[in-house]
């Protein structure tokens, strides 16, 4: 069997857990998370970056740094992980949903303003399977209307927006290291603070609400309870595993990008001959991380039956997302501004191929064979 996803090991991880250990500093913020915390702010450029124990953890914080009152608006897509709504709703705050464009299916930009009200506070740009959004014009929007960006990079590390990369746009990025992401630690995530008004708040936020990373750098003689905040930094553990990652983070993105382009070629003809529609090649100034490879069929069915025939091949496909705004707590917590047409259809077609950095190029022709025999469009 094909499985969908496999976690990559670098073979670094399990000697720098041993060497955390040895050192016998086990809680958050010892040596290793550092190294972390400085590999986000040199090498993606971020004023602050924070590892913290998953990408939802790290929306939590950027919602209360958002500092919402009961009733205030996030507008963001439906078409993204629960952990994107749930943190705003968590605050009391009303997730307003818009459709996604057809190309990317990322937030579509054009339709922001129109869902913009005096409660508004926010905008979440999600980049879906590492592919940015239109963040010029995102970060255009937010300016004239005051609100802050956050950039949901669960998907993205790596990924480039005009020479920038993802999650250092945004006044806030959070990012995802859960197995099923590129660079991965089992569970984290870390928060990046862009936007320097926010940066001891939010140290804060993620210290039980307490000062005491000053009372570490010597900035104050006691630490004590100065804001709300709850524990979301991980154990030293995590980051010792993933720093072992990120020291090989562009060599894994290579491997996921080479394996994307090999099932673009490969898929290509039925694309052209109208069976499926491919992801969108690159556009100028947009870099992707090879993070998903996924293809969109004409109709629910058609996409059923795919991943049926799949798994008698030996291959297992997988779809998401079940739109937040059809949802139970969706309907609940929820609003939708405008038609969601685009969602409803894309959601219903898409299908995930395996992509993983020990996909041999041996399993990429299985599973294009069996893509094109589906069609009954063998080579
Ligand atoms: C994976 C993912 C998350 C959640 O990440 P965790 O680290 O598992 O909390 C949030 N948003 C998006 C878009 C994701 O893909």
């Amino acid at each position: 069997m094909i499985p969908f996803n496999k976690p990559y090991m670098t073979g670094k991880e399990l000697s720098y857990i041993a060497e955390a250990h040895a050192k016998g500093h086990l809680a958050g913020d010892g040596e290793f998370t550092k190294k972390c915390h400085a590999w986000f702010e040199q090498r993606l450029g971020t004023k602050k970056a924070l590892l913290t124990h998953s990408c939802t953890a790290s929306l939590e914080i950027a919602a209360l740094l958002c500092g919402l009152e009961a009733g205030d608006e996030v507008i963001m897509p439906s078409y993204t992980f629960v952990s994107t709504a749930n943190a705003f709703v968590l605050r009391g705050a009303v997730p307003v949903f818009v459709d996604i464009r057809q190309d990317t299916l990322n937030i579509d930009e054009n339709l922001i303003e129109a869902a913009i009200t005096e409660r508004t506070r926010a905008i979440v740009a999600v980049h879906y399977a590492g592919i940015a959004c239109e963040m010029d014009r995102i970060m255009e929007i937010a300016q004239r209307h005051d609100l802050i960006v956050i950039e949901d990079a669960a998907q993205a590390l790596l990924s480039t927006y005009k020479g920038r990369y993802l999650g250092t746009i945004g006044h806030i990025g959070c990012l995802s290291f859960h197995e099923t992401k590129n660079i991965i630690s089992g569970e984290g995530g870390a928060l990046l603070v862009n936007d320097g008004r926010f940066a001891e708040r939010a140290e804060i936020i993620r210290e039980k609400g307490t000062n005491r990373s000053q009372f570490f750098r010597g900035q104050v003689d006691k630490y004590t309870w100065v804001d709300v905040g709850s524990s979301y930094l991980p154990s030293e553990l995590i980051g010792a595993f993933l720093y072992a990652q990120l020291e090989h983070g562009e060599e894994i993105i290579e491997r996921r990008r080479a394996i994307f382009s090999r099932y673009a070629e490969l898929l290509s003809p039925l694309a052209d001959k109208g069976f499926c529609r491919l992801p969108g090649r690159e556009e100028p100034g947009i870099r992707g991380n090879g993070h998903m490879f996924y293809l969109i069929l004409e109709n629910l069915d058609a996409r059923s039956r795919l991943i049926r025939h799949l798994k008698e091949a030996g291959i297992l496909a997988v779809f998401h997302y079940v739109p937040l705004h059809s949802a139970p707590a969706g309907i609940k917590y929820a609003r939708v501004n405008g038609t969601m047409a685009v969602t409803e259809d894309l959601s219903e077609r898409l299908v995930r191929l395996p992509l993983y950095h020990d996909l041999e190029d041996a399993d990429i022709l299985k599973i294009s064979a069996a893509v094109k025999a589906f069609f009954g469009a063998g080579d």
